[in-house]
């Protein structure tokens, strides 16, 4: 088996562990060993990359109280503005 070979059954590889050629071809391919290495590497820390999608729920409640402050800011501008138009009516 070359690497070639062996790349090409690198997805079989990686779910089954290969068969006994794959894994003498492993025990004996620097450049192969250290590839499966890698992507067993990549796959574990994309495994724990997983549940950081999900922040916490302080987060969620932080964007909501952050969120409200924001609208309570803007509805007291925009009372201000109604204010001031009243008042200019009433001027007239
Ligand atoms: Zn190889």
């Amino acid at each position: 088996m070359n690497c070639a070979e062996f790349q090409e059954a690198l997805p079989y590889i990686i779910d089954s562990g290969g068969d006994a050629e794959h894994k003498a071809h492993l025990r004996s391919c620097l450049v192969c060993s250290d590839l499966v290495a890698d992507l067993k590497y990549i796959a574990d820390q994309a495994k724990l990359l997983v549940p950081m999608e999900d922040p916490p729920k302080r987060v969620w409640t932080g964007i909501q109280r952050s969120l409200e402050r924001e609208g309570s800011r803007a509805a007291g501008h925009r009372g201000r503005i109604l204010k001031f138009r009243r008042a200019g009516i009433w001027s007239l």
